[in-house]
């Protein structure tokens, strides 16, 4: 099943919980791997310039504007680690370029959540290049402005370290794991694609400062950071290609998709809702909107195996693999009991009806909330003795027309 599998990798907790996976399989195969990684060093250098690129460059046409930005700063940092720390840390400079980065990259990166998903080649995406060109360049005044100074009294002061377990001040570590934290907060909040990107450079980059002790830690994790940026652009424009944007489920290209790979058995099924049209006229469109995702969300519980989509508008469509029509009824009965029965509670302000009449009149005297109902009427059809998926969603279709026209809230065949 296609489209249930794919529901997994964009669930929130494999956003969060797959990079979580792979940083800590990284981890535990560095000190084994560097013998492997040091055949290969050349290639490793370079790969996260290649793969960051092919970010940055996919991010335009694939409509990420965010994931751009991120790949950007994760490419410009990758630049300075490899320009200028690969001397050792006791240098006071490096050390000094080291802390900055190590602060200012995770903090640059937190931002884009809060940003606006614009282009990387906008004026936006051009304000953002030369905000980023600025702490470069108050970076590099500062880096010059101490250079001819012994810094000791701000790393004893306020940059401790305890060199046995990371070259990285106490401080910037603990400021790691909050920002990476509160990036994982916001996918498991809201989880949209985009954010996953934030948390997977987050992940990565402050892995990498931590473990800056360890040989082609940078290339090793940011490499791993650009391929999942990869993935992610990958899975987000499927699911803008696949998934209804309002109730979160399948649309109907993936309803399409999935007709074209049916066997011989299985089972359609319409549903529209009822009187839909006066239920929008009696209390406005935003309420109308959050019915359907809360009749996508009963739907999604529909037992015997159902898959269910969004043909469009206010109606929905169901298929059974591998059952005839009769073995469905019953889950169908269910469901449409189940919509009925739901209390539909109304709050607010912004749910104001259309029509100020018929809103009083429904509203009564409770005018904080209200619970209303909706009712679906559902047709269906199976395979037999029409095999041809489109011929089945005709029948069901003509199903819900004689639904309707015997009284509604029922289920025909
Ligand atoms: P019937 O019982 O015969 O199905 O009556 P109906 O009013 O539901 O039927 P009709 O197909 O004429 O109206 C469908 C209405 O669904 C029209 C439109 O206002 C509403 N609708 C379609 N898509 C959306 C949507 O995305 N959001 C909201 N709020 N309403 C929608
Ligand atoms: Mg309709
Ligand atoms: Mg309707």
């Amino acid at each position: 099943m296609p489209s249930l599998s794919f529901a997994v990798f964009r669930s929130a907790g494999f956003r969060f919980g797959s990079p979580l996976l792979i940083s800590i399989l990284m981890i535990l195969a560095l000190e084994g791997l560097t013998a492997v990684l040091a055949s290969y060093q050349d290639l490793l250098l370079t790969l996260p310039y290649i793969l960051f690129s092919l970010v940055v460059l996919l991010s335009q046409p694939f409509n990420q504007g965010r994931t751009g930005l991120v790949a950007l700063l994760m490419m410009v940092a990758y630049y300075i680690i490899q320009t200028y720390l690969q001397e050792p840390l006791s240098n006071d400079s490096t050390k000094l370029i080291y802390t900055l980065l190590a602060s200012l990259l995770p903090l640059n990166l937190l931002q884009i959540h809060i940003m606006p998903d614009k282009r990387l080649w906008s004026r936006f995406g051009i304000y953002f290049m030369l905000f980023i060109a600025l702490q470069i360049a108050w970076s590099a005044l500062v880096v010059d402005h101490f250079s001819q100074t012994t810094l000791s009294w701000l790393w004893d002061t306020y940059l401790y370290t305890i060199p046995t377990l990371s070259p990285l001040p106490i401080i910037l570590i603990l400021l790691a794991f909050a920002l990476t934290c509160s990036s994982a907060a916001t996918i498991l909040k809201r989880n949209f694609g985009s954010d996953q990107t934030v948390y997977i450079s987050l992940l990565f980059s402050s892995l990498a400062f931590v473990l800056f002790q360890y040989a082609f830690i940078s290339s090793t994790a940011f490499s791993l950071a650009a391929t999942l940026l990869l993935l992610n652009i990958i899975t987000c424009s499927h699911e803008l290609a696949f998934v209804d944007q309002l109730t979160n489920i399948p649309g109907r290209r993936a309803l399409e998709t999935e007709l074209k790979n049916l066997g011989r058995t299985y089972t359609l099924a319409m549903l529209d809702i009822d009187h839909f049209k006066q239920f929008n006229d009696n209390h406005g469109h935003k309420v109308g909107d959050n019915v359907l995702k809360l009749v996508a969300k009963i739907m999604q519980q529909t037992k015997g195996g159902a898959q269910i989509f969004r043909y469009g508008g206010e109606e929905f469509t169901i298929l059974f693999k591998g059952k005839e029509a009769s073995q469905c009824q019953d889950y169908l009965e269910q469901l449409r009991i189940a919509i009925a029965k739901y209390d539909l509670i109304i709050r607010g302000q912004d749910d104001r009806p259309q029509s100020d009449e018929k809103g009083t009149e429904l509203r009564q005297e409770d005018k904080k909330s209200q619970s209303v109902h909706v009712t679906v009427s559902i047709g269906l059809a199976d395979s037999f003795p029409d095999h041809n998926p489109q011929n089945v969603l005709k029948a069901a279709d003509e199903a819900l027309y004689k639904a309707k026209k015997s009284g509604r809230n029922r289920v025909a065949r």
